[in-house]
């Protein structure tokens, strides 16, 4: 390790940026978030500094730099852009002992600016030791995107109840009692913006800390469910929510749909349970039931994870019905649905100015639930995506057609949309019967009926006027 990572209190201590341009800048913001007393010594400096210093926001030098300028620093920052002035203010501030950062140059510095996730008091700062500063913002890109928008609040929230928390619970009680607060119902509402449904969790785990001093020293806390959509498949098509919360499960439920890939962004450590129909009988969705409660009660983190949204064709408003009758906390993930992520992928816009401006999900599973009105979805310029709608074909296509739907009404088929051998089926209700035999379309796979099946970007490019020759576009 080349530099040692310590956070420095600089609250009204006094700091001196040299140079006065837009580096210079990004630095005195930073180092006035943290509450520095900045002086800015430059004999111009950009407009936004100038503002600063018209408002009394920070002091302004307009001069060459001199060492006497650093007298009283407890931190100096050279950011000229011009290697002579920096290598003087370096060995001016090292002379005097004081820390000194050269923007962009390692050997000149004796302390570097790390790229910064703040989620302040809870700040995460990545360094590459001036090796590849290009890759440590990469490397905070990422963290950012696993770090809840409002972990800040959580910490706040925590340390505005440290002391009451002290006072109600011994010592040994009390870390398991925060450490259940942090993974567990208490702090999913407050990442949530939820403040009072938290503070009642806070008050339910308090009391049976002190009522089971027993249970509280063996980890069981309230169990908690989060009901994730996982999307179509590619496992970039993940919330950031959903990503975190995979994080913190402790087991995962998870069924046929949701992919290899996706799993692969889970806790490395979480029990898996393959739920889908294949691994149960007829009463598999209340084994489902059974397994979450079970789970939640023993205090674990459970998540469930559904293939697309957990509300469109996946059964999720049972499992919350479930849930809710249990008392058990449960969030729930929004996801891409299956029509989303085929209309993507295939490019087929569900809605159009010029070709639909409604779109109607239905299951191809008729049966299953009441009939759709055929009439209404046989219009071309209504857009039908058909779920579950495979071994149904030639029965869909014969009600369409039956409800005056044409033979040239646009289908295409999407399988396995956005996972990797996606394959895209163009045309009509005509032919897509025995387009779909002739290429053995396999599960999961998606009907999409109506003009925007037969949207093509580039045909409407090929059909506008081609610029003469020799004239740019
Ligand atoms: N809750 C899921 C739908 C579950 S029903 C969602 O919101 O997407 C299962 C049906 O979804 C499948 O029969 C298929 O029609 C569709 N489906 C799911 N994933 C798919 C994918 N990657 N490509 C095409 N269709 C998909």
């Amino acid at each position: 390790m080349d530099y040692l990572p310590v956070f420095l209190r600089l609250d009204a201590r006094p700091v001196v940026v040299v140079g006065g341009g837009r580096v210079a800048l990004r630095k005195v913001l930073w180092l006035r978030k943290a509450g520095a007393h900045v002086t800015v010594v430059a004999p111009r400096v950009h407009p936004e500094l100038r503002q600063q210093a018209a408002r009394g926001e920070l002091k302004h030098i307009a001069a060459e730099f001199s060492p006497v300028h650093i007298a009283s620093a407890v931190a100096v920052v050279a950011a000229t852009g011009e290697r002579t002035t920096n290598a003087s203010v370096s060995a001016a501030a090292r002379e005097r002992g004081v820390p000194v950062n050269v923007v962009d140059d390692a050997e000149l510095s004796t302390f570097i600016f790390p790229a910064i996730v703040d989620r302040s008091p809870i700040v995460v700062a990545v360094g590459s030791a001036g090796h590849a500063p290009v890759l440590a913002r990469r490397v905070r890109e990422q963290i950012e995107a696993l770090l809840p928008e409002r972990l800040g609040a959580l910490a706040r929230f925590m340390g505005a109840r440290r002391k009451a928390v002290q006072r109600a619970l011994g010592a040994f009680a009390r870390r398991g009692f925060w450490e259940r607060i942090a993974a567990g119902p208490v702090a999913t509402h407050v990442l949530h913006g939820e403040s009072e449904q938290a503070e009642r969790a806070l008050e339910r785990e308090l009391l049976t800390s002190r009522l089971t001093a027993s249970a509280a020293t063996a980890g069981l806390g309230t169990g908690e469910v989060y009901l994730i959509g996982a999307g179509p498949g590619d496992p970039d098509l993940l919330t950031l929510r959903a990503l975190q919360l995979l994080q913190r499960a402790d087991v995962i439920l998870y069924d046929r749909l949701v992919s290899e890939a996706v799993l692969e962004r889970a806790r490395r450590d979480a029990e898996r349970i393959f739920v889908g129909k294949e691994s149960g009988g007829p009463d598999q969705q209340q084994r489902i039931h059974e397994l979450l409660v079970r789970l939640a009660g023993e205090g674990k983190r459970v998540a469930r994870l559904k293939g697309g949204d957990p509300f469109v064709f996946g059964r999720g408003g049972e499992e919350i019905e479930v849930l809710a009758a249990h008392g058990i906390p449960c969030t729930v993930v929004p996801g891409i649905t299956a029509a989303l992520g085929a209309a993507a992928a295939a490019e087929l816009p569900l809605t159009h100015r010029r070709l639909a401006s409604s779109v109607t999900l239905i299951s191809g599973q008729v049966s299953d639930g009441a009939l759709p009105d055929w009439r209404f979805l046989a219009n071309p310029e209504h857009t039908v995506v058909v779920y579950m709608g495979m071994a149904q074909l030639p029965n869909i296509v014969a009600r369409l057609r039956a409800a005056g739907a044409a033979p040239e009404h646009p289908a295409a088929i999407v399988e396995r949309a956005t996972l990797p051998g996606q394959r895209i089926l163009r045309g009509t209700l005509a032919n897509i019967t025995s387009l779909a035999q002739a290429h053995q379309v396999r599960p999961p796979a998606i009907l999409i009926l109506g003009d925007v099946a037969a949207f093509a970007a580039e045909s409407v490019a090929a059909a506008l006027p081609r610029p003469a020759a020799g004239v740019p576009a």
